[in-house]
């Protein structure tokens, strides 16, 4: 019997999980002493891999002053200079910054933001939110109400639905990266057609910018996003991306917004914020919303603060995380990433395998039957590599300190699976 509740898991057959005792590098040490190379970051987080000297001096230094103040009433330095570093270098635009503990509050705080932002203007009648199909935006119940709507991928949410809110959708984008302007269009007149018809009650559009994650790895093309900005800006709607997943280098630009070249009225960041040492989430907007908060009238504020919302430490490791990532130009390792995730992947062919898909430094492939997949964590285990497939799709995001050789083995154990004797063979 299982005293810790593990996430996403019937208990009745799951099998042991591995204890780790140690990580460093992109290496996991498993109780056994196996070491096993992390294909997936723990979930897109350790960008810079486990025990990094840096990370950890910046922690540990930040420790020894103090570990953690409430920032009602109170502030320091690690947040003051981690709000001046994301309002940097996320789009130009961006200018305040509010904490919290993790991407589904972080997510929150921008639904809460964008409904008192109307209310305060005076149109309180815009509380609804458009989003995408197979969007995900958090586990909480306020961002399940706008994930994925549709029972065929993992959707835990039916049965709550009668407590969510209803929200509108559209279909999500189909036509891949790099899809021509034209291919998009039947698209685009979908999303054209809800805003036009809704924006009167929609107080905003929330979409993961460029790559959808957790609802099946869907990559879709900037002219996409782009005009989902106009027609956002056109109609008073306000654009929430939700770079949860997609921040910090993942799609092969600091953020995914950076491929439309578009600054959203809201930006959530999380997972790899504090490069996987600990759960804290940064809600950026514009000064217009900002202001529409700012009034003498304490009804104008917004009603939210998280306990540890700030915490030094998140804030001290997240600001070392971004140094860290522009003095060592990540950004070039993630094209070296990408450019073999490319050659390993894309060229790649097989009876159950529909799709395969890179982007920066997420590698997919999908195939037609979750049943295809089924045995591969071990066989990865056995080939020196954690990954974890979900669904229909083998992925891998890896850190992106990972070598190149490194990688191959990553790759290798993805392709060489659907050839190996322990594939199974449906009829
Ligand atoms: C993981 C994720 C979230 C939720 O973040 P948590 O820290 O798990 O609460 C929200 N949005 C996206 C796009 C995510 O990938």
């Amino acid at each position: 019997m299982s005293k810790i509740w593990y996430p996403y898991a019937q208990h009745k057959h799951l099998s042991t999980p591995l204890e780790v005792t140690h990580a460093d590098g992109v290496f996991l040490t498993l109780s056994d002493g196996h070491q096993l190379i992390d294909g997936i970051s723990s979930w897109w987080s350790t960008i810079h891999g486990y025990n990094h000297p840096r990370l950890n001096k910046a922690l540990t230094s930040q420790l020894n002053d103090f570990s953690h103040v409430m920032l009602g009433g109170l502030t320091h330095a690690p947040a003051q200079n981690l709000a001046s570093c994301l309002i940097d270098i996320t789009p130009e635009g961006l200018n305040h910054v509010f904490y919290a503990d993790s991407g589904s509050v972080g997510c929150e705080v921008a639904l809460k933001l964008a409904i008192q932002f109307w209310h305060n203007k005076g149109r309180s009648q815009k509380t609804k939110f458009l989003a995408l199909n197979r969007g995900y935006h958090g586990d909480t119940c306020g961002v399940m109400s706008v994930g994925n709507p549709e029972d065929d991928c993992p959707s835990m949410h039916r049965i709550f639905s009668g407590i969510m809110p209803s929200q509108y959708f559209v279909s999500e984008p189909k036509m891949g990266f790099n899809a021509d302007p034209h291919q998009l269009q039947a698209d685009l007149d979908q999303l054209t057609q809800m805003i036009t018809q809704h924006h009167d009650s929609l107080a905003g559009f929330i979409l993961e910018p460029i790559m959808q994650g957790a609802g099946g790895f869907n990559f879709y093309s900037p002219d996409y996003l782009r005009a989902a900005y106009e027609l956002c800006k056109a109609h008073d709607v306000l654009l929430i991306c939700d770079e949860v997943a997609t921040g910090f280098g993942r799609t092969g630009t600091l953020f995914a917004s950076n491929h439309a070249n578009i600054t959203p009225d809201i930006m959530v960041l999380g997972k790899a914020l504090t490069a996987g040492y600990t759960g804290h989430s940064a809600t950026l907007t514009t000064s217009a919303i900002f202001d529409q908060f700012w009034s003498d009238s304490f009804q104008d504020a917004f009603m939210h603060g998280p306990t540890f919302m700030g915490n030094p430490l998140a804030c001290a490791v997240a600001y070392e995380s971004i140094q860290l990532f522009q003095e060592e130009h990540m950004l070039d390792n993630i094209k070296c990433i990408d450019s073999h995730l490319q050659s390993a992947l894309l060229s790649f062919e097989h009876d159950h395998v529909i799709d395969t898909r890179v982007l920066g430094a997420v590698g997919v492939i999908e195939v037609s039957d979750a049943r295809y997949l089924k045995g591969f964590q071990d066989y990865a285990l056995r080939n020196g590599v954690w990954l974890r497939p979900f669904d229909r799709y083998l992925y891998t995001t890896p850190p992106y300190c990972i070598s190149l050789d490194q990688l191959s083995q990553v790759t290798s154990t993805m392709t060489q699976w659907f050839s190996s004797h322990h594939y199974p063979h449906y009829t």
